[in-house]
């Protein structure tokens, strides 16, 4: 929708305004409330991701060369599982919610009922293309809502398929994409919307939210962090690192917003824990990362650029101790384990976002807490002990988006969030 090739014609503030206009005439007319609409639009989401498994999987290989099996898991099988739950859950969502009055109002009676917000806007981020675009849109269908959604320019074989197939699939007079990178997206944001939906970084959060405090539009914000893992040396060492290399490496590179960003262990046990985790790489990706086909790549340049100049620190030099290696040609970049790099380095001050796991060590463990509360709240906090008090102290300390013992990423699937 960027661009049409015959007209030429660029999405801008005016074809913005028309959207807008079209949409709230649609979702005036109360096409959206009703429960079947809900349901037709959500079993049509289903039928995009049955129907067009193999063209989603080939699209984000030629995006981001992320191996199938893990677009699968990360991307379509939560999708499906997310339409699976609102088709079960709606019509409980539906119901007026009976409340209890008090005796001053005696006799009246109350009831909370559910109302669609309007018009929602969902603006995506490339690392997750196809979830990040389809599972907010899910939620927004089922509370009756006209959606536009605008998925992540850096995939651009994955947004057009979605441009697509939501087009073929679902109502376009009350469900629109539209494709594009800033120009578009300002586009957007200069309308009224009912709701924003935005995943990506803090920079651009905080676009979108001075863009959404001009017409007071509440906005939910998926931003980014680094997440922290706390290893102790009371664990199952294989399974262990098998967890925190799946979290890391085996979540599109480390392109993951609650991937593992740096590892705090005991100067003890650092050098056993880097020997496993050195050959779980090995078994996974072989001799040579860069020549591996199960390792997604580095999104494009800059993103590459940004990676090197982490490694390029002064402060970091000599800190390698596993990886390195990339290929800028193919945007490959190998899975790279850092020992000891300074507090104030870039790679301990920025979020890594990408396939480079500082190691930290400390004298005592619960030393590790308090590391952690003193850099401000991270979006995902792990934890690797069977030591049930230092759990307990865990979970008293160390405030995050989410916490999980003796495992990494998995709370996404069950749990909610928060950035
Ligand atoms: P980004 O902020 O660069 O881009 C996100 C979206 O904003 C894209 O659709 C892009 O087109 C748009 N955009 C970019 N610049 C803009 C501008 N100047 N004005 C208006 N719109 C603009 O983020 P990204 O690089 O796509 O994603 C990576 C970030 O997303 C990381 O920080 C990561 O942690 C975070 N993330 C968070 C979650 C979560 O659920 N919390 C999930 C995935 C990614």
């Amino acid at each position: 929708m960027a661009e049409d090739s015959e007209t030429k014609k660029v999405f801008d503030a005016e074809a913005a305004g028309s959207l807008m206009k079209e949409l709230r005439g649609t979702y005036a007319s109360g096409k959206t409330r009703s429960y079947e609409w809900r349901v037709a639009q959500l079993k049509n989401v289903m039928k995009i991701v049955d129907d067009h498994e193999k063209d989603i999987l080939d699209a984000i290989r030629a995006d981001l060369s992320k191996p199938e099996q893990e677009s699968y898991i990360a991307e379509i099988s939560i999708v499906k599982s997310s339409c699976t739950r609102a088709l079960g859950e709606l019509n409980r969502w539906m119901k007026p919610e009976k409340v209890k009055t008090s005796i001053t109002t005696f006799p009246s009676s109350a009831e909370i009922v559910s109302e669609p917000l309007g018009v929602v806007l969902i603006i995506g981020a490339w690392n997750f293309p196809l979830l990040l675009a389809l599972d907010p849109a899910i939620g927004a269908i089922a509370a009756g809502n006209a959606v536009v959604l605008k998925p992540s320019e850096l995939c651009p074989a994955t947004s057009s398929l979605i441009a697509k197939l939501v087009g073929k699939y679902l109502d376009s007079s009350c469900i629109k994409v539209v494709e594009g990178s800033v120009a578009e997206t300002s586009a957007l944001l200069e309308q009224k919307w009912d709701k924003i939906f935005f995943t990506g970084s803090g920079r651009v959060g905080r676009i979108v939210m001075a863009a959404a405090a001009k017409h007071l539009t509440p906005v939910a914000l998926e931003l980014g962090g680094k997440c922290p893992v706390v290893v102790d040396s009371d664990i199952n060492l294989p399974v262990a690192v098998r967890r925190i290399a799946g979290g890391k490496w085996a979540s599109n590179n480390g392109q993951a917003c609650i991937a593992p960003d740096y590892i705090i262990t005991t100067k003890d046990f650092a050098p056993k824990l880097i020997d496993a985790l050195k050959h779980e790489l090995e078994a996974w990706y072989g001799k040579d990362p860069l020549e591996s086909k199960d390792l997604a790549h580095i999104v494009n340049s800059n993103h590459f650029a940004r990676l090197v100049k982490l490694l390029d620190d002064d402060k970091v030099s000599g800190k390698i101790i596993h990886g390195g290696q990339r290929d800028k040609a193919n945007l490959k970049f190998a899975p790279t384990i850092l020992l000891d790099v300074p507090e104030d380095s870039l790679v301990m001050n920025d979020e890594i976002f990408g396939p480079l796991l500082p190691i930290l060590t400390v004298d005592k463990l619960e030393d590790s807490f308090d590391m952690i509360t003193s850099r401000g709240k991270p979006l995902a906090a792990y934890l690797f002990t069977n030591n049930k008090k230092l759990k307990e102290k865990f979970v008293k300390t160390v405030s995050a988006g989410g916490l999980v013992i003796n495992d990494t990423v998995l709370h996404v699937i069950t749990l909610p969030f928060n950035s």
